[in-house]
């Protein structure tokens, strides 16, 4: 029988988690021809969610859990999930239910006919706030042409991905992690299906405005060079004109003689030349940020508990 591990990042979701379970055992019960397994992943939480997963794991020996020693982020706490999920396919989805249980045989339905990687991606929906809406938009344009991979605007990680890609992803080791650019990146064959995204199902998001466009600046760093490149060509371009330039003032000075007007130009060339230096500093520090980080290689994450080696533990003691 083939195992299906569905791997759930949590962090701070003890109001959902008796729901998300509900679902979970009502969804898979309905589907006898396959081994499921829960594991969630504990993201440092503050509240009851890892009390709560114990007593789902006595309850239930479907459910695993791993507990990381402290909140490493969603990106991580996949990364974790992929090393400890075992089986022949693995299905992320969040713990809020904003990710329909109910599409998991479809998932599965795919996968079946021979899809590595069958991807959801929320139907766009009227995003309430203009300017969220209006970021989103903008920050996929970008991505999407500076890098050379398919990136599926509102395609997220609810997904199924054969273990083949499991392995994939876990060779990719960076601590910075845009788990989203990756599923491109690895490719495979790959599937879209669309789905209604719904209201969280209790408690709130889990994310902070700095995470998010930390999150887009990883995106773009990680898969991209360009800003790293484009100030050569900038650069070229502004002496290209400042050269021009020079020889005009060149020429007006002898044919016209000189004066001292041109105080304006001289201030907003300089200041305009100050920005471009500055933001392309700014590019490759970004970058370098990077380097430093990865060549400290450092694990990525920390666990606390499993309970897979607990057992693994107690069928070797007996
Ligand atoms: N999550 C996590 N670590 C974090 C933040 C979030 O594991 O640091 C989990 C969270 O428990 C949920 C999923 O990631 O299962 C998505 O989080 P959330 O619903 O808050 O994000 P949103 O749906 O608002 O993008
Ligand atoms: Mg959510």
């Amino acid at each position: 029988m083939k195992k299906i591990t569905i791997l759930i990042p949590t962090f701070n979701e003890e109001e959902v988690l008796p729901t998300l379970m509900d679902a979970l055992k009502q969804v898979t019960q309905s589907i006898q021809q396959y081994h499921f397994e829960f594991l969630f992943v504990d993201d440092g939480s503050s509240d009851d969610t890892i009390t709560l997963l114990e007593q789902f794991h006595t309850e239930n020996s479907q459910v695993q859990y791993v507990e990381l020693s402290r909140n490493f982020g969603k990106e991580i706490a996949m990364l974790a999930g992929f090393d400890y999920a075992d089986g022949d396919a693995v299905i992320i989805m969040d713990a809020d239910l904003q990710h329909p249980p109910e599409m998991i045989p479809e998932l599965i339905h795919w996968w079946e006919k021979g899809y590595e990687d069958v991807y959801t991606a929320r139907k766009e929906k009227a995003e309430k706030n203009p300017f969220k809406r209006l970021a989103s938009n903008a920050y996929y344009t970008i991505l999407q042409s500076l890098t050379s991979y398919d990136v599926h605007q509102g395609a997220g990680d609810f997904r199924l991905l054969d273990r083949k890609c499991v392995e994939a992803l876990k060779n990719l080791r960076e601590n910075e992690r845009n788990t989203k650019g990756m599923y491109a990146y690895i490719g495979f064959r790959k599937k879209a299906l669309e789905y209604e995204e719904s209201e969280r199902a209790a408690g709130e998001t889990k994310w902070k405005f700095g995470a998010l466009l930390k999150l887009a600046m990883d995106g773009i760093t990680s898969y991209s060079t360009v800003p790293l490149r484009v100030w050569s060509v900038v650069g070229l371009i502004i002496s290209f004109f400042s050269f021009i330039f020079l020889f005009v003032e060149l020429f007006k000075a002898v044919v016209y003689g000189s004066d001292v007007a041109g105080y304006p130009t001289l201030i907003a060339a300089i200041v305009f030349l100050g920005g471009i230096q500055l933001i392309s500093l700014g590019a490759i520090g970004e970058y370098l940020a990077r380097v430093f980080i990865e060549t400290k290689n450092r694990p990525a994450y920390f666990v606390r508990e499993n309970s897979i080696e607990k057992n693994k533990d107690s069928t070797e003691r007996d």
